[in-house]
Formats: structure tokens, C-alpha cells, sequence
């Protein structure tokens, strides 16, 4: 009957009932199942204040994930903070116990899925800008190419960063984002294999781990 209640309430709510799961499930790290039909026992909040990097929309608490996609926001955000390129704004991770969000995203169950703005203020934002991201969209309206006036060598870099992760094994943006990226790259090509042209990702990219070396269940 209190799962009936739950997936009840749920329903009215249009939340599924990994969104009342509001702690992580105790135990050692690891992913289960798929990207896309998964959950995470043992994940970890990424630490909310950072030099390198800001948390966007914290009120939805979908900062948890496994200790590599902790581990790789913050060597990723170190890198860019130290190269003086501004600050890395990380968007959705997954819950505390992964599992699907209502609405848009179906992965991220599993905490190894990060969304990340393709933009990095030199100025930090305010508690309210973070609360209410203002997403910039890179894509023009014709859909073939990025609007020059937004596009920058250092949303370039900052992709790069992230594909030469050896962590990483897939990122997801806009086919003209990845038009873009092959314009740019010049002679060194190799990382531009994991970024992969995907519909919307107009704003962010997504960025995917491998499935961790403990994590026996991990599809
Ligand atoms: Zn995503």
C-alpha cells in the first residue's frame, strides 16, 4: 500500500519515485544497468562550492553521481580554471540513487552521465543566475551552423579537455557544434571520435563515462 501511496503521489506530481529517494544507498561505488534504464549504489554529491566550476539549478539536487564523474568534473574544471579560460557551469548529473527524472533526459540513471554548458563566464555567477541558468543557444536558426558571435576558441578547448579525458567515452552536442569542432581542430583529430552529433545539445554537451572498472553490473 505505501509504494501504491508513493507511485500515487508520484503520479500527481509527475515525478517518478527515484525523485523521493533523497540520500544516496550506503555502500561501495557502483553502477547498475544502462545509461538509459540504470541506478547507482554509493554516489557521491559533487562539493557545491568550487573554484574552477559553479552547480546550476541545485534545488533540483541532481549533483550526485559515481566518484569518477566527481573525479572528472573537477580535474576537468582544475584545467580550465588553471588555463585562465573561466568557469565550468555543470548542469544535471543524476540523483542520489540515479534512476529516471520526470521529463527530458531518459540516461543519466546511472551517475556517470554530466550535462555542461558550452560557456564559461569570467565573472561568477550569482546565486540567482545559477538558480535560473540562461542557456545560450550556439546553434543558428537554420540549424547548419554556430553563430559566430557566440562561438569561441575556448568552447572548442573545453570540449577537447573533456574528449582527452581518458575517462570520457562519449560527449553528445549539436551536429553544427560538432561542424564547428572539426573546423577548428586542425591537424590534431583523434579526440574529436568521441564527440558524436546528437538532436538539441544546442547550449551544453553531454559527457559519458566508461562504465567503471568496479562496477560488475554497469551495461
Ligand atoms: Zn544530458
Amino acid at each position: 500500500m505505501a509504494l501504491l501511496a508513493l507511485l500515487a503521489s508520484a503520479g500527481s506530481l509527475a515525478a517518478t519515485p527515484w525523485q523521493k529517494i533523497t540520500q544516496p544507498i550506503g555502500g561501495s561505488a557502483q553502477s547498475i544497468g544502462a545509461f538509459s534504464n540504470g541506478c547507482i549504489v554509493g554516489a557521491e554529491a559533487l562539493p557545491l562550492s568550487a573554484p574552477g566550476y559553479q552547480v546550476m539549478r541545485t534545488d533540483q539536487r541532481r549533483y550526485f553521481g559515481h566518484p569518477d564523474l566527481v573525479q572528472f568534473i573537477q580535474r576537468l574544471s582544475n584545467q580550465v580554471h588553471n588555463k585562465g579560460m573561466g568557469t565550468v557551469l555543470i548542469g544535471d548529473m543524476g540523483m542520489p540513487a540515479g534512476g529516471r527524472f520526470n521529463g527530458g533526459h531518459a540516461s543519466h540513471q546511472t551517475g556517470l552521465d554530466v550535462d555542461i554548458f558550452l560557456q564559461l563566464p569570467q565573472t561568477r555567477w550569482t546565486s540567482s543566475q545559477l538558480l535560473k541558468p540562461q542557456a545560450l543557444d550556439l546553434v543558428a536558426s537554420d540549424g547548419k551552423h554556430v553563430v559566430p558571435s557566440l562561438w569561441s576558441p575556448q568552447i572548442s578547448q573545453l570540449i577537447k579537455l573533456a574528449a582527452e579525458d581518458s575517462e570520457v567515452t562519449r560527449i553528445f552536442v549539436n551536429p553544427a557544434i560538432k561542424q564547428q569542432l572539426c573546423l577548428d581542430a586542425g591537424s590534431d583529430r583523434q579526440w574529436l571520435r568521441k564527440v558524436r552529433p546528437w538532436f538539441q545539445h544546442r547550449a551544453h554537451m553531454h559527457v559519458r563515462l566508461r562504465c567503471p572498472a568496479g562496477s560488475l553490473e554497469c551495461e
